[in-house]
């Protein structure tokens, strides 16, 4: 089935506007995605008529809303086909559910002398909570290398485990070359060694099916933003046995069972680690989210930005001395590219002007650039909103921008 893009825009109010009266075409989707009516509605809608603090009150919008909240995290649980309702936590975003394993887990399971594995390719949020829980700890941190493709290493993986191996924490997707990883066989390697994992899904949520007992992940976090829902949500699925063992991360109200200054006793999960007012509007927003998508078809999804993908890389590739950095066999819709010396920065302001939106820098991903030997890339990420015409009018700036430097 193919995707009826015009309807699919006309949810989007952000994509029909013109920005330095230049149609906008947006192509910062790794970063946040906007948001579509549906959802927008959906959240001013619960402020004009449902908006109450949840579990807590006895009266009638706080068991609504409290519903309302509880009704997300059911859904969540169907959409990653998690095995219990409870192993689902609503954090911040992906950001805080990594923070929040790096802390409770490292505190439990982590001690002098383990060791923690992540891979060259991760996001900043995948790497600096590890050295933080291994500075506290004194343990250490190992690193799966990629090759020029941007590819993981698989073969060395094997060699890194050892018996001081305490938890892997991996990307599914890279959000800075698209790389889309075997995660399924890593685990199953992990696995055979012991070894939980941590899968950082920020990038895969939104584009690819994930079913969490298929994979056999130990944890699964992802952000709301980053999947057509409202910023300040997240969730981080974890497997009942480690969320029972887990400490709670942080302290306060909603996630006590009895206070008294002699002994606290606590919940158990999720709302042991749900401590505070959570950001209910943000689940609302989430749950409303996936039911967009659930419309459109995840399968769709991934076969529009596929094709997109893949005239995207063409057209891009058939530009001289262009080059795209990350170069996988299975890749998600994101291009990183430079054009011959022309620095990232001047080429995203000019593309800007035209009303292009991408991203430049190091994506949070330093050491990513470090091995690609650049200080970093232009950034185009794409979403099912996007379109042929949107990559036809990206060519035709990077043209441009080639030109002006000539
Ligand atoms: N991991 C990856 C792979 C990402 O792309 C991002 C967001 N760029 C994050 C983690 C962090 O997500 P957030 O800022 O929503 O917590």
């Amino acid at each position: 089935m193919s995707l009826d893009i015009n309807k699919i825009r006309a949810d989007f109010p952000i994509l029909n506007q013109k920005i330095y009266g230049k149609d906008y075409i947006y192509l910062d989707n790794g970063a946040t995605t906007q948001k579509p009516q549906q959802v927008i509605d959906v959240v001013s809608h619960f402020y004009q008529h449902s908006n109450s603090n949840i579990h807590r009150g006895v009266h009638y919008l706080s068991e609504q809303a409290t519903l309302a909240y509880e009704g997300v995290r059911k859904k969540i649980q169907t959409f990653i086909h998690a095995e219990h309702e409870h192993e689902i936590i609503f954090t911040k975003g992906t950001t805080d559910s990594i923070n929040l394993v790096a802390f409770s887990f490292g505190e439990r399971y982590v001690k002098e002398g383990d060791e923690v594995i992540i891979s060259a390719m991760e996001h900043h949020s995948n790497i600096v909570p590890w050295q933080m829980l291994c500075e506290r700890k004194n343990a250490k941190l190992k690193v799966i290398p990629f090759d020029k493709s941007g590819e993981l290493e698989l073969d060395k993986i094997d060699a890194l485990f050892t018996k001081k191996t305490r938890i892997l924490a991996i990307t599914h997707i890279s959000n800075s070359m698209g790389t889309i990883n075997p995660i399924k066989e890593i685990i199953r390697k992990a696995h055979q060694a012991n070894v939980p994992v941590l899968i950082d899904g920020a990038q895969s949520i939104q584009h690819l099916k994930i079913d969490v007992q298929d994979l056999d992940c130990d944890f699964f976090a992802f952000s709301g933003h980053k999947i057509y829902a409202e910023t300040g949500i997240g969730v981080l699925y974890a497997k009942e046995k480690y969320l029972n063992e887990m400490p709670p991360y942080q302290g306060g109200g909603d996630m006590v069972d009895k206070v008294s200054f002699e002994k606290t006793t606590y919940l158990g999960a999720p709302f042991k680690f749900e401590a505070g007012t959570p950001n209910y509007v943000g689940a609302i927003s989430l749950g409303s989210a996936i039911d967009y998508l659930l419309e459109i078809g995840l399968e769709n999804i991934a076969e529009y930005e596929s094709e997109l993908l893949k005239y995207a890389t063409e057209k891009l590739l058939a530009i001289e001395e262009l080059t795209i950095y990350g170069t996988a066999k299975k890749k998600s819709a994101i291009i990183s590219f430079l054009i011959k010396n022309i620095h990232h920065y001047d080429t995203g302001m000019i593309l800007d002007k035209m009303g292009i939106a991408v991203r430049t820098g190091t994506h949070c991903t330093q050491p990513v650039m470090d091995v690609l030997c650049v200080t970093g890339t232009v950034r185009a990420s794409f979403a099912f909103y996007n379109t042929k015409n949107d990559v036809d009018k990206l060519v035709e700036g990077v043209l441009r921008v080639k030109k002006m430097f000539d």
